[in-house]
């Protein structure tokens, strides 16, 4: 089999939405690497499916045919499953997964079918020991990406992960670990070198996966100054990112599970498409893109790429 390494950025909460910088951070926002990456265009609703230089694009449906604010625990469980779950279990659903989802991601997750294949997957983002103590005790339940990672027998990384320089912190540059878990010994990074991270860690395995899940907090609070600043942070990963895996065989494919952020002038989540943006070898990018349409197409179109469908 040949080694086609994907690192899927994961973005919690980010649609496509209006062309307006007064509700739309990711247009109020610079940001000059997506931008080239972009070919000049903005990620929002105007951005019409493209194949350029660098980059891949095409807007899929998030609202899998139900009604109601898509919500995490069912767009990120139909996004590593290709069930479409919301419409399993008969509504949107989340932030957390319950156990109709649990036993659907059981049974249709990407990850045990990848590594049932001997395909290594791994999720990027590391945890913190109150992380698994919470999780222990039982006053947490794991999001649908990190439950999926679980219930695949991949372990989650941990604070030595991360002090290795073998994990990234949720905010790519430690400083959340340093001030709200006071933790003052992580180590600070920055964003630039966590998205040059990211990549040369990707392009050791397989399959990788960051669940980055602050942009839909941030779209919950509705306040532009801070998205703006996310967004900036983002921008400099993926300039990190793009440095790395040039000439190399690694894509990275960008999504979200629903919209949130896009409009700040709606504080809940959104019914707006969901991007879906490849970066990398331009075969390898149409080929993960073209079946997509929702949610629902990803997980095959992964597998489709190992060539395991
Ligand atoms: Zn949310």
């Amino acid at each position: 089999m040949t080694h086609r390494p994907v690192l899927f950025l994961f973005l919690d909460g980010v649609g496509l939405g209006p062309p307006d910088s007064g509700v739309n951070p990711l247009r109020a926002a610079e940001m000059p690497n997506l931008r080239r990456l972009l070919d000049g265009r903005s990620l929002d609703s105007t951005l019409e499916p493209f194949h350029g230089a660098r980059a891949s694009f095409r807007p899929i449906d998030a609202t899998l045919g139900v009604a109601g604010d898509p919500q995490s625990a069912t767009g990120q469980s139909t996004l590593l499953t290709g069930v479409n779950v919301p419409m399993a279990i008969g509504g949107h659903y989340g932030p957390k997964p319950d156990s109709r989802i649990r036993s659907i991601l059981q049974e249709h997750n990407l990850l045990s079918r990848l590594t049932r294949f001997g395909l290594r997957a791994r999720l990027l983002n590391a945890y913190p020991d109150s992380y698994f103590e919470a999780i222990r005790s039982g006053r947490r339940l794991h999001g649908a990406i990190p439950l999926a990672f679980t219930l695949a027998g991949i372990p989650l990384a941990t604070e030595a992960d991360l002090d290795r320089g073998q994990a990234v912190s949720a905010d790519f540059t430690g400083r959340g670990w340093r001030s709200r878990l006071q933790r003052p010994g992580t180590p600070v990074l920055g964003a630039e070198a966590a998205g040059r991270r990211m990549a040369e860690i990707a392009l050791g395995n397989d399959f990788s996966m960051f669940d980055h899940w602050l942009p839909d907090y941030a779209g919950h609070y509705g306040e532009m100054q801070g998205a703006v600043r996310l967004l900036k942070i983002l921008d400099r990963v993926l300039g990190g990112i793009a440095e790395s895996m040039e000439g190399t065989e690694l894509t990275v494919f960008l999504s979200s599970d629903h919209g949130n952020m896009e409009d700040l002038a709606d504080p809940g989540h959104t019914r707006n498409p969901v991007p879906a943006l490849a970066l990398g070898p331009p075969e390898s990018r149409s080929r993960i893109l073209e079946p997509l349409k929702d949610l629902a197409d990803v997980a095959p179109a992964i597998l489709a790429h190992y060539q395991l469908a």
